[in-house]
């Protein structure tokens, strides 16, 4: 199953042999292909690797398990996020077991360790990793989102252009609300939502949906009584108040201009189409979590995925790919401007680690 000691290979982690094997028992791999073939994990690097390695016969060790989304004590460990609520979509399960693999194995980590694929505030309760839902798509509408002080913190219209923007900056908050009122909400049931970033939520396309599950979510609280609904999310009443008071006069001085016009909001310049005035209750105060939907750092690798040691030196064998590697991303992924490449990697990753195991193993 170990191909270095099986090769006579790579004594210097052969120590770290059994520990390796420990922990990759308690994660149960998913693909173990063939007999003496060992790939840990089976999302995109996994089965770029499996397919491969199927046909070659290998013996190498390939790390994908994915990162370490659905593990918030690495995850608070090494990342920057100050927010206190995060919240990962897509799945479950990514719980950092190959970068431990790696590490026991005596592989440095990368730079940007930290990485996250951020992407925008997640109500809380509302949402789960099964995230494609109405109550996703209001809560992330950009309404007013507020910080822990009751201010507004970045334009919230960001998100639709830029979703890991957006999902920075809420990063870089302690906690994070989004306010909007009961108009909205009818508004979102009748015509769809106002902005779109993915392939549901589509502005046409009422949200039936999301009335239901976000009362019943803990981090919504709706009422007529803005101060009293602060009160009860620990909010300076009057704080948020100024906040919406000054967001109201922005809102009137945006009725009339063009959609695309930003002048209106001089703070944060906000698109026209989006300014809708949170002046009549009932008011829907939610706390929102930080959404994010991969960890890209990891384990250290050179360009054919081989996994590197503190001094730079290859650990023969031993390959990782995908949300298990490092090196890709600097603060997030660059939606905006190279999207799908962190999904992309995964498969090359794979592609490229069997394509060096074979010449690895001399065939
Ligand atoms: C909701 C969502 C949206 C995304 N959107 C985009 C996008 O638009 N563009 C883009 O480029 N990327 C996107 N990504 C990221 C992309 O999907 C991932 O980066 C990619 O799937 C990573 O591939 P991977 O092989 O590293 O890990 P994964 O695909 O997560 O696979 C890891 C596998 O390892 C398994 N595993 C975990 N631990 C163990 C263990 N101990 N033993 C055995 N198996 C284990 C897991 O069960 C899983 O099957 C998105 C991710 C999510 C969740």
């Amino acid at each position: 199953m170990f191909a270095r000691s099986a090769t006579g290979e790579g004594e210097a982690a052969a120590s770290a042999e059994s520990d390796i094997w420990k922990i990759a028992e308690l994660g149960e791999p998913t693909e173990t292909i063939q007999a003496d073939v060992c790939i840990v994990g089976a999302g995109g690097t996994g089965t770029a690797a499996a397919v491969q390695a199927i046909d070659l016969g290998l013996k190498p060790i390939v790390i994908g398990t994915g990162g370490y989304a659905n593990n918030s004590e690495f995850l608070y460990g090494v990342s920057e996020t100050k927010n206190v609520n995060i919240q990962a979509l897509g799945m479950d399960c990514r719980d950092g077991d190959g970068i431990k693999m790696a590490k026991a194995a005596g592989a440095a980590m990368a730079e940007g360790l930290g990485t996250v694929m951020w992407c925008g505030p997640v109500t809380l309760g509302a949402v789960t990793a099964t995230w494609t839902t109405d109550a996703y798509s209001a809560g992330v509408q950009p309404t007013l989102w507020l910080n822990q002080n009751g201010e507004r913190y970045c334009k919230e219209d960001l998100w639709i252009d830029d979703f890991a923007g957006a999902g920075i900056a809420v990063r870089n908050q302690e906690r994070t609300f989004v306010l909007f009122t009961e108009a909205d909400m009818v508004r979102w049931e009748t015509e769809g939502p106002d902005g779109q970033v993915f392939s549901f939520g589509t502005p046409g396309t009422p949200l039936a949906e999301a009335r239901e599950v976000l009362e019943a979510s803990e981090g919504c609280h709706i009422g007529d009584d803005l101060a009293a609904l602060c009160a009860e999310v620990g909010l300076d009443a009057a704080a948020v108040q100024a906040t919406v008071d000054e967001y109201n006069k922005a809102c009137a001085a945006a009725a009339g201009l063009d959609g695309e016009d930003t002048s209106a909001d001089e703070e944060f310049g906000k698109r026209a189409r989006y300014m809708h005035a949170v002046d009549a209750g009932p008011y829907w105060l939610c706390e929102v979590g930080d959404g994010f939907y991969t960890t890209c750092g990891g384990i250290k690798v050179n360009e054919n995925a081989e996994v590197l040691d503190e001094e730079g030196q290859i650990i023969p064998g031993l390959y990782a790919g995908g949300s298990d590697a490092g090196g890709l991303y600097g603060d997030s992924y660059d939606v905006k401007f190279a999207p799908g490449s962190q999904a992309a990697w995964a498969v090359n990753s794979g592609r490229l680690a069997i394509k060096n195991a074979k010449e690895y193993l001399g065939k």
